[in-house]
């Protein structure tokens, strides 16, 4: 009996183990992120192109980290826990200085789920106090459901949504083991919260989701007039080299700025000018010459429709 009853139980603890460690694997990063150096100090990791998936396990987006005697300032924490967590493993087999601060680019999923790494080692999560509206807003929690459906079980019921520790202001600097930091409010442009991150002594500029490098891009429901005062922000900089929220790394961030602002210029002159004269949106794109752009990348998936959010957006001005 006794025999019996410690064999089942020994069955149970076995089955529990096979279980727990099939939960441990299961989540487990296996996509490679690898930091690549790009000053001085400053280092970024490469998400993988398109949207979240299974397949890329929600890294499909940008993070960066700058490491200094006195401690590590990261920028942005990856798309899922585990994704930060995997973050944090790459930084320590670079050095094992504190992480003290993580910067928020802005809060966009593929940004901030990976604070909770972040937050349970200690690090102090930054963020721009307009943040706050998306934290209070209706778009975090379908948000966070879509990617417990898509990203599970890298995203799961125990993914939350942090916030910051330390809203910001207005612009910041401060210096950390000898480097000197600025963080520039830049929005509203892509989001009402975006900031950027200067680090000075590297030139290196991490500019979230403001930039797009070498190709046409997404402009949505976003105000273009801001946008290019965004654009001229990071441009004030002159940065040596920039790591935008998606894509490779620019090194020359002045040529790839000019493009998006170039490009937004031609949408407000353009589809202004067709709302001004009263002509069709129709007529107006057949009319206008794309043959600039229509050699970059995502020329075709994205062109006609910011033309026609343009065009929108310059008849609502015009009646301003
Ligand atoms: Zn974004």
């Amino acid at each position: 009996m006794l025999k019996k009853l410690s064999r089942a139980s020994l069955l149970s603890v076995l089955a529990l183990w096979a279980l727990v460690t099939a939960a441990a694997e299961d989540n487990a990063v296996t996509v490679a992120v690898t930091p690549v150096k790009v000053g001085a100090h400053s280092y970024y990791v490469q998400g993988l192109p398109g949207a979240a998936s299974s397949a890329n396990q929600g890294y499909m987006s940008n993070a960066g980290f700058v490491i200094t005697p006195a401690g590590v300032v990261v920028f942005d924490s990856l798309g899922t826990p585990p994704l930060g967590a995997k973050l944090i493993a790459e930084i320590r087999k670079l050095t094992t200085v504190p992480i003290k601060y993580v910067i928020v680019s802005h809060y966009h999923a593929d940004h901030v789920y990976g604070l909770q790494a972040f937050k349970a080692i200690g690090a102090e999560i930054w963020a721009q106090q307009r943040g706050k509206e998306y934290l209070a807003g209706p778009d975090i929690r379908p948000r966070l459901a879509q990617r417990r459906e898509e990203l599970f079980p890298w995203v799961d019921e125990q993914t939350k949504v942090l916030p910051a520790d330390k809203w910001l202001a207005g612009d910041t600097a401060f210096q950390l083991g000898g480097v000197d930091f600025q963080i520039r409010h830049v929005g509203p442009a892509h989001t009402p919260e975006d900031i950027a991150l200067f680090v000075k002594q590297d030139g290196v500029l991490y500019a979230g989701d403001v930039v797009f490098k070498g190709r046409v891009p997404f402009v949505g429901n976003a105000d273009s007039k801001s946008w290019l005062a965004a654009l001229d922000k990071l441009l004030a900089f002159q940065p040596k080299v920039m790591v935008p929220g998606h894509g490779a790394v620019s090194h020359d961030p002045k040529a790839d700025l000019t493009l998006t602002r170039d490009y937004l210029l031609y949408l407000r002159k353009t589809m202004g000018d067709a709302v001004a004269n009263f002509v069709p949106f129709e007529d107006a794109y057949k009319n206008t010459s794309w043959k600039q752009y229509q050699k970059l990348p995502a020329f075709d998936q994205a062109n006609r429709s910011n033309a026609y959010n343009t065009y929108i957006l310059m008849e609502k001005e015009s009646l301003k």
